[in-house]
Parts: C-alpha cells; structure tokens; sequence
C-alpha cells in the first residue's frame, strides 16, 4: 500500500443512498445524486447508482465525462460557461441555468448535435449565489428561452445553504406554486421537475413540512456523510464514516512544545502560537496541506493532538497515546464533507474503494 490512502467504503455510501431514498419516496421526491466531492470515483458513482438515485449531478464536466458508462441522466449542477456549453450538451442530459446568453449558446450547441438538452432554470430564494432573484425578470427571459427550439424546459430549481448559509424553509417556497403554474402554461408541461434544494433541504423530509410541489433533491452529503447542512445533524440511521484516511509516521522524536530563539513567520506566513508543555513525544506523518487541511480530519486515536502542519508534514504529539507508535506506523484519521473534497483533488493522495456486499 501508499499513503497518504483515502479508503471509501461503498456498502456505507450504498445503505445510505437506500434508506434516504425510500425516506424521500414517501414524499415522492426524486434523488440526483450530487458527485463533486469524490473527485470522478467511478466506483462512488456506479454505488449511487445502483443503489436508485434518479440521475448523478456534478459541478464539473470532466467528471461527468468520466460517468460515460454509467447510463443514467448526468446533470451538470454548476452553470454551464460559455466555453463549455458544447461539452455540456454532449456530455449531460440535463444542466442548471439562469443566463439567456448561455441558454442561446446551449442551444445552438444542441442543434448542432441534432439534440434536445434539459434545462432546468434555477431561481434564488435568497441563498444569493446563482438563479434568478428578480421574479419578474424571471417572467420577462421566459419569452426568449421559449424561442429556444432545441432546449427542453424541465422545471426549476433553487440552491441553498451556500454563498449566504441560507435555511430553506416550508416558507422560502412561497413564489413556487405560481412560477411552476406560470411555466405550465407556457411550455405546455403537465409535469415539471421541481428541485428543491441540497442536504441542507433535507430536515424538511424527515420532519414533514417539505413542501408537496417540491419532487426532487440534489443530495451529497446527506448521502456520503449521512449529515444534512441546515442543523449539522447527524442521522443515526445512516453512516457517517464512510470515507477514511491514512497516513504513515516518518518520524517520532522528544521535543520542546514551544520554539525557542527568534520566531518568525510560519510556512504559511501566520503567527503561530505555542504553548509551553516541556518536552513532548511527536510523530510527524507524512500528510501535508497539499493533501488535506488538517482542521477537517481528526485521528482515531483521540490521545493524539494535531499540533499543525506544512505542506508535507502533520506534527503530532502522542505523548499521552496508549499506542507505542513505532516509524513506519499507519495513522488512521476520520474525515469530513471538506477534507474528502480536498483528498479527492489532490493528487497526491492514493485512493481505494472497499466492498464486501454483492450487488
Ligand atoms: C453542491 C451542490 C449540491 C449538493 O450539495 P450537498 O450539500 O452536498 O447536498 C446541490 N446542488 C448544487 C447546485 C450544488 O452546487
């Protein structure tokens, strides 16, 4: 094996997709299963798949260029650019828009491609990242994108708990029941797709007050990290440790807690701050912030400190662990929604999957 290693456990990320998905069919919600934190895992993306979400969605193209074989629909979640705009109509079924511009370019990509492209148009309930907030501006663009003859009109969608951390509540939805009656008549449309948010929208199913026009979720974390984004709850029905880290111990000596001579700038240009212990038992390991920041992980052996890190080391005190560490030592580390995103684009970080359960 290499470390830095990131081991994902597919059977975890599996038996959550399943029980959320049959939490959100009660309210006959439909999952899109958001990808962007695994940086492309294909393994990841054939799990959530299997496991019934309705379609994948991810930030960036490239990844969703790699779900190639997967068949089901792959929606590109950030705004297309431009530049992209012809990738998106090869390569996705569906993407999220709020632009005119970039909806003239989407289509006339797609007729290029002798193809229709789903579009689902993405209004701003308040989280003020993107999507229409000006309703009657809204109302006006609908005009144009009618004209729009190789673009299919889905529905709408909002995204929250972002740019302004804003809670979704049954509230927030107020404008929903008119824009969905209003783009009805317009694109002649009994059933629209109606997405109401990410993990953040999720407390809404478990408590009941998700609004009923709402039949879609875009969730990610909820599913890999069984955490929803408005509360940080933790459901103790799901896991939560799907994904963890190890790392390897390149050094172990006795050292003062506290620097002495004249300090200056650390590594990153911060002033650091120790404090004066006496001599302490540190293992250095062989993960650094080109990896992963050390505030989103924290070690299995709740007796060893994260004391700080570099690019390349993390610096540990095991002085109070009950574990002789010895070089060449793996230490294991759990992992939040941040530190996967950062091991999953770094690639300096080896990864594996683990699956037990045939499926
Ligand atoms: C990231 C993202 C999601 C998924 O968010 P989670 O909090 O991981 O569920 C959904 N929609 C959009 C537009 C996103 O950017």
């Amino acid at each position: 094996m290499y470390y830095p290693l990131l081991t994902i456990d597919l059977d975890k990320i599996y038996s959550n997709t399943v029980k959320i998905k049959n939490k959100c069919l009660k309210h006959n919600i439909d999952i899109t299963a958001i990808t962007k934190c695994t940086g492309g895992n294909i393994g990841v993306a054939e799990t959530l798949a299997q496991a019934g979400v309705k379609a994948l969605g991810d930030s960036r193209l490239i990844n969703l260029e790699l779900f190639k074989s997967i068949n089901i629909p792959k929606w590109l979640i950030r705004i297309p650019m431009m530049s992209e705009a012809e990738r998106t109509v090869m390569h996705c079924d569906v993407s999220l828009n709020s632009e005119i511009k970039v909806l003239q370019e989407l289509n006339y990509q797609a007729k290029k491609l002798r193809k229709k492209h789903g579009i689902l148009l993405m209004i701003d309930i308040g989280d003020l990242r993107e999507g229409w907030y000006d309703l009657d501006e809204f109302y006006k663009s609908l005009n144009e994108i009618k004209k729009l003859d190789h673009l299919d009109v889905l529905g709408i969608g909002t995204n929250t708990n972002c740019a302004g951390a804003l809670i979704p509540e049954p509230d927030s939805f107020s404008n929903f029941p008119k824009i969905i009656e209003v783009l009805r008549e317009k694109f002649n449309k009994e059933k629209l797709i109606v997405s109401g948010g990410n993990s953040g929208s999720y407390y809404m199913i478990e408590n009941g007050t998700i609004p009923n026009f709402i039949n879609n979720l875009r969730l990610g974390e909820m599913l890999l990290f069984g955490k929803e984004s408005s509360f940080q709850k933790k459901y103790d029905y799901l896991y939560h440790d799907a994904f963890k880290l190890q790392a390897e111990i390149i050094e172990i000596k006795t050292k003062p807690s506290k620097p002495k001579g004249l300090i200056g700038k650390d590594a990153f240009c911060e002033d650091p701050i120790f404090e004066d212990k006496g001599l302490r038992k540190r293992a250095l390991i062989g993960v650094g912030r080109q990896d992963v920041s050390p505030e989103n992980i924290v070690c299995e052996d709740k007796d060893i400190q994260i004391i700080t890190s570099s690019s390349d080391h993390l610096i540990t005190d095991i002085t109070d662990s009950k574990i002789d560490y010895q070089v060449g030592d793996i230490v294991n580390f759990d992992c939040n929604y941040v530190s996967t995103l950062n091991m999953n684009t770094s690639n300096y970080v080896f990864k594996t999957t683990k699956k037990d359960v045939g499926r």
